[in-house]
């Protein structure tokens, strides 16, 4: 595959032609080719003497997370050592730990002092008002503007920051849409500054804020934070994945409590609400002069440019959304649909005919009429331009994974079973069935292998992912085939969802199926599960929107709500973890403050040699882009290299004659796969090499040797992925006897059997066995049948055998290979027998399907 991008063009606003106007550090504009403000020479660990000593700083404080009581024992050990070895005069690394942390507190970089705000209600209070009249709520905040300012000018995110709105286009018209700045919203944004004079030339900076409760659990009970997170839609959206400064909490939102006696007073919950805009209003203060007068700030590539910030997107859950936007819940946010009627998207919802309604109806009218709560006066309002109904980004986590697929869809397959079971016994073992199919599943890169007697009902959070991933295949037979259509075309529209990327053709492909799986859904009523209920549930509803918020605002996995929940580790629950958990949220502060120091420490040091480190390590909901992310990094030095390739890893497993290597995969016939492949390598249009007689192939001894490899690494092409360097992606291809002491594990793998072509027409499985020199031993599977299997969309293989049952292999060329992929077998309906072990499965079924859901890149190779 050829890489693609030559044919995109791109073009900026007009008034950005000539590229943006650097500044001065004073302001003053410089010339567009001068080269950015000189940094120092010499890596300067100032507060630090030197490196090792900022280097124990970070490893005890940051990374191993130490209490005080350890990082204390260890400095007195080392003190310890120096007496005891009679060294004369002993200079600790650290006098104590209070020490340390005074050397974090020292360092000039990073630093956003947080401060305390108290909110109270502002009405009447008489002598029977309820307590929480009287009472004071702290919000903590940063200065947002010096988040901004800390944002930009991170050298981290050199190269993978956007200065200008742009515009994607190929020479037939068709757009492609990624990062926010590739998005309608942000050229819209951008022609609004350089319509004003004040504000011409200068670069655009979209607030991304996320809101998000998480709650970490005490002895007590549980203990709620409500942290708000701040990033700018100049970062790309792999980096606000992956950088831990990217995104960065700038508040903790008071949560208001009162007795039960008064929750559900409506005044309290008004108070409520307007206490969350009041407050996110006050947050974003000190941005304001920004939106209509420039700001200068350092950016990452040195240079200092002209700001303005524009409020961005929004990422939030559904209950969230409802407080930001001011509507009545089971209403949707962004357009005046009625609850009943959630078929189609209604008129849009925007700020002017939000305000309209308010001038023209009653408040009974506003409430049921349109689900707007007047009492609310969304925070956007207080800003300019700013619209919050345009900004509610869509939310994968949420909408897509959590919501339709696992709160909707799989609970509804379950309650169809239990409806149709002839008891409830029987209805169990099905669903302990559907349990052993999902552990059956062959191994993959990226596959968590679930544990068997794990219900599949009681997965939570982030093994919804995961359950995409082996679920459809499981479900086959049990439910009617509609059923399994219709849940085929919902993951089609999710996993497109999911790519990087976006052009016409993919967002016209999501409408399609979104009109497919409406249709599909019908089922749901049919059988009788979605009977009185409908489909009238905002996460369904919410799927209308997710084609044009991706024309405004790219592609929707760099505003994900996964994003924030992975961040709540870092900034909330380690810290939280080290407090001594009372009063924790000033300590939990300064945690974030001392950890943000460090980093930035590092970063103006310009040492890069830990980089890969600053990865959040911890974002469990992304496995998959964490492998991505990590063999994305390997590729770098190929950058030039665009076609896909396979190679060995760097050492043989072992090397040995091929009369042993035979006997040790139990394969006789090695040495005559080997010689006919040897002559097909001399005769690349010769017949087929079974047709070959073996005496006209070259001879090769038995007693050669041969160093077999158990691992390959294929690195291929993704169209979609503009996050590695070119695109390319790289996973590991195993065929190991022995895999962690346990099973054998052969993975299965694409042929490419005609150069140009990809997806599955030119592509055929085969199971990689062991390798020769360049070459892999494989078992060949088939097309079951010429075209994808109709019910579930995906192509299906089954073993290629001979008349005498033996297994057709052969020895291919690894260049051939293009990359693993994953066979889950055609069940039927029969029930699997218990303590079938997963390491058989690509043994004991007759035909496999050719499962594109493992992930969002298989499934666009195949699509
Ligand atoms: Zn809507």
């Amino acid at each position: 595959m050829k890489h693609p991008s030559a044919q995109w063009v791109r073009r900026h606003p007009e008034s950005l032609t000539s590229g943006p106007f650097l500044q001065a550090p004073e302001g003053n504009f410089i010339p567009a080719d001068a080269p950015p403000p000189p940094l120092p020479d010499d890596i300067d660990w100032t507060p630090f003497p030197d490196r090792p000593t900022f280097e124990f700083a970070e490893v005890v404080y940051e990374e191993s997370k130490l209490s005080k009581g350890k990082i204390s024992k260890i400095l007195r050990i080392l003190a310890a050592k120096y007496v005891i070895d009679g060294l004369p005069e002993y200079d600790p690394i650290y006098q104590d730990h209070k020490a340390l942390l005074d050397a974090i507190d020292a360092i000039e970089f990073g630093e956003v002092t947080w401060r305390t705000f108290a909110v109270r209600y502002r009405g009447p209070i008489g002598p029977n008002s309820p307590a929480w009249k009287r009472e004071t709520f702290m919000v903590h905040a940063r200065n947002t503007l010096r988040v901004a300012e800390l944002l930009a000018a991170c050298p981290d995110f050199d190269g993978k920051f956007d200065y200008v709105a742009y515009e994607e286009y190929t020479a037939l018209d068709c757009r492609r849409v990624s990062n926010l700045m590739s998005g309608q919203w942000a050229w819209k944004q951008a022609d609004k500054i350089s319509e004003d004079p004040a504000t011409r030339g200068a670069m655009l900076m979209p607030i991304i804020l996320g809101a998000d409760k998480t709650t970490v659990s005490v002895a007590t009970g549980n203990q709620e934070f409500h942290p708000l997170y701040m990033s700018i839609g100049n970062i790309h959206n792999d980096m606000r994945r992956a950088h831990r400064d990217s995104v960065v909490p700038v508040a903790f939102l008071a949560i208001p409590k009162t007795t039960h006696e008064w929750e559900n007073d409506e005044e309290f919950r008004i108070f409520k609400k307007q206490l969350y805009h009041t407050s996110i209003v006050k947050i974003l203060e000190p941005l304001r002069p920004g939106m209509t007068t420039p700001h200068v700030l350092r950016c990452p590539d040195g240079h200092f440019r002209r700001a303005v910030f524009e409020l961005g997107p929004f990422i939030a859950d559904y209950p969230e959304q409802v407080y930001l936007s001011g509507i009545v819940s089971g209403w949707c946010p962004k357009c005046f649909s009625v609850p009943d009627h959630v078929f189609v998207a209604g008129d849009r919802r925007t700020r002017k005919t939000t305000r309209q309604k308010k001038a023209t109806y009653t408040f009974e009218e506003q409430w049921d009429a349109f689900g707007i709560n007047p009492d609310v006066e969304p925070f956007t309002n207080y800003f300019p331009r700013a619209d919050i109904h345009e900004l509610l980004s869509p939310d994968l986590l949420h909408q897509l994974i959590k919501g339709a697929f696992k709160d909707h869809l799989v609970t509804w397959v379950v309650e169809y079973i239990k409806a149709t079971a002839p008891n409830e016994r029987e209805a169990n073992k099905i669903i302990d069935d559907i349990d052993r199919r999902i552990t059956a599943a062959p191994p993959f890169p990226g596959l968590r292998h679930f544990p068997q007697g794990r219900n599949f009902k009681q997965w939570i959070g982030d093994d919804s992912k995961a359950l995409m991933k082996v679920f459809l295949p499981a479900i086959v037979g049990y439910v009617p085939d509609k059923m399994v259509q219709c849940i085929a075309a919902f993951l089609d529209f999710c996993y497109i969802a999911r790519r990087n990327t976006h052009d016409s053709h993919s967002l016209a492909a999501m409408t399609h199926l979104l009109t497919r799986f409406q249709e599909l859904r019908i089922i749901f009523e049919e059988v009788g599960v979605r009977f009185n209920e409908g489909f009238a549930l905002p996460r369904q509803h919410a799927l209308f929107h997710y084609v044009r918020s991706i024309q405004l605002f790219g592609s929707p996995n760099g505003l994900c709500s996964s994003i924030t929940e992975s961040k709540h580790i870092s900034a909330v629950k380690d810290p939280w973890r080290m407090s001594n958990k009372f009063n924790p949220i000033g300590q939990i502060i300064r945690r974030i403050t001392r950890t943000n120091k460090l980093t930035a420490a590092r970063s103006e040091a310009h040492d890069d040699s830990e980089s890969e480190e600053s990865a959040e390590s911890s974002d469990s909901e992304d496995e998959e882009d964490e492998r991505y992310r990590n063999l994305a990094e390997a590729v770098e030095d190929e950058e030039d290299n665009v076609e896909g390739h396979v190679h060995f890893s760097d050492t043989p497993a072992y090397c040995k004659t091929i009369r042993k290597v035979s006997q040790v995969l139990h394969e006789p016939s090695l040495l005559e796969h080997l010689r006919r492949f040897l002559k097909t390598q001399q005769d690349p249009d010769g017949p087929n090499p079974d047709l070959i007689p073996l005496d006209e192939c070259p001879y090769v001894w038995n007693s050669e040797r041969i160093d077999v490899y158990h691992c390959a690494t294929a690195t291929f092409y993704a169209p979609s992925e503009l996050a590695g360097p070119g695109g390319m992606h790289r996973e590991l291809i195993r065929a190991t006897p022995s895999w962690w002491n346990q099973y054998s594990r052969y993975d299965t793998v694409l042929v490419s059997l005609n150069g140009d072509a990809m997806g599955m027409d030119g592509m055929t499985v085969a199971r990689d066995g062991d390798n020769v020199h360049d070459c892999a031993f494989v078992e060949w599977f088939i097309l079951d049948q010429p075209d994808p299997d109709p019910v579930t969309g995906m192509w299906v293989v089954r073993p290629d055998v001979r008349e005498d049952g033996s297994r057709v292999m052969d020895v291919i060329t690894i260049d051939s290979i293009a990359r693993a992929c994953h066979l889950s077998p055609v069940y039927g309906t029969t029930s699997l027998p218990h303590g079938f072990r997963y390491a058989d499965s690509l043994d004991a079924f007759r035909r496999y399907y050719v499962n594109w859901y493992i992930d969002y890149h298989t499934h666009e190779t195949l699509c």
